[in-house]
C-alpha cells in the first residue's frame, strides 16, 4: 500500500499513477485519544487497523493523477527525525576531503564513533512544499537518502526482528547547512527534512538493502547509488536508535547518503528517484 498526505490535508492510497481519495476513512475512523496525546504519529500507530477500510475506500474512491497534486510528507507529526551520518564508504570518502563538510568536529569517525543525531521535527515537508534555502550566502547541500518511518514502538529492540518494527518506507532528503555548527542545528531550519511523495508499506519493500536511488538537480545526475552499499544496515539503525532512545510510530530514520551531495541555490529543482518507492520533484526557493 502507498499512503499519501496530499493539498489540504487530504489522504490518499496512490495506484498506478493515481491518487485515490482516502480522506473520509482518516476523518472517520482515526481515533484521537483525549489530551496528552500519545508521542508519535496517531495515523501510522493505527495503520494496520485502518488498512482494509483505507484499501476498501480506495476501490470505488474519486481519483486524481499524481500529477495533479500538492505532495505533504506522508507522516504528518513523528516525535523524531533521526539521522544516520557516513554510512556510505564512498560518501564519508567525499566529506573528509571536502574542508567544508570535514570542518565539523565529529566529522571523519565511524559511524558508532559519531553516533545517530536528531533534525528538528519543524523542518519536515513534503516534497512539493519544496526547500527554501536559509542563509543563501552559505552552503546548503541536498543529501538523499532512503526513509525509514518506524510504525511501532520500539525500546532496545533486536536487531534480528527490527525490521517488524518498521511501517514502511519513503524518500528523504537531508537537508544541510554546511560549517562547523553542532549538525543538527545545521541540519534543521524549516523545510530541510523532505520525506515524499508517499509511504510504500513495508509488506511491498521485503528488502531496504537492495535498491537504486538517484538524485538530479536541473537534470544534471548529483547522486546515485544502492543501499546494499549502505557500511550500517536499516535493521541495524533501527536496533541502535531503540537502545538509545524509544522510537514511536511515526519516527523516521533518514539513513545515510551516498556520494555526490553539492549544493543548491534558489530556482533549482531537484529530482529524486527511489527504486520500488517511486520519483519526487522538490523545488528549492
Ligand atoms: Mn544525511
Amino acid at each position: 500500500m502507498r499512503l499519501c498526505r496530499f493539498d489540504d490535508n487530504r489522504f490518499g492510497l496512490v495506484r498506478d499513477g493515481f491518487v485515490h481519495d482516502v480522506t473520509s476513512v482518516v476523518r472517520d475512523r482515526l481515533r484521537v485519544p483525549p489530551y496528552p496525546l500519545p508521542q508519535g504519529d496517531l495515523l501510522i500507530a493505527q495503520l494496520d487497523e485502518l488498512r482494509p477500510a483505507l484499501e476498501a475506500q480506495a476501490d470505488g474512491a474519486a481519483k486524481l493523477p499524481v500529477d495533479a497534486v500538492r505532495f505533504l510528507s506522508p507522516v504528518a507529526n513523528p516525535s523524531k527525525i533521526i539521522g544516520t551520518p557516513s554510512n556510505y564508504p564512498a560518501h564519508a570518502s567525499e566529506a573528509q576531503q571536502d574542508p567544508q563538510i570535514s570542518a565539523y568536529q565529529h566529522a571523519g569517525g565511524s559511524i558508532e564513533q559519531q553516533g545517530l543525531f536528531l533534525k528538528a521535527v519543524s523542518a519536515l515537508v513534503g516534497p512539493s512544499e519544496g526547500v527554501r534555502v536559509r542563509f543563501p550566502q552559505r552552503r546548503t547541500d541536498h543529501e538523499l537518502e532512503l526513509g525509514v518511518v518506524i510504525g511501532r514502538r520500539a525500546a532496545e529492540v533486536a536487531e534480528s526482528n527490527a525490521l517488524d518494527y518498521v511501517a514502511g518506507y519513503a524518500i528523504a532528503l537531508d537537508m544541510v547547512i554546511r560549517g562547523p555548527e553542532d549538525r543538527s542545528f545545521r541540519k534543521s531550519p524549516d523545510t530541510y527534512a523532505v520525506l515524499g511523495p508517499w509511504l510504500v508499506t513495508a509488506d511491498e519493500i521485503p528488502d531496504p538493502g537492495a535498491l537504486d536511488f538517484s538524485l538530479t538537480v536541473n537534470g544534471e545526475l548529483r547522486q546515485a547509488a544502492n543501499t546494499r552499499d549502505m557500511i550500517m544496515g536499516i535493521a541495524r539503525q533501527v536496533a541502535w536508535a531503540s537502545s538509545f532512545y524509544t522510537l514511536h510510530p511515526g519516527d523516521i530514520i533518514m539513513s545515510g547518503t551516498c556520494q555526490g551531495v553539492g549544493r543548491v541555490l534558489p530556482g533549482d529543482c531537484m529530482e529524486a528517484a527511489f527504486e520500488r518507492i517511486g520519483r519526487m520533484q522538490v523545488p528549492v526557493y
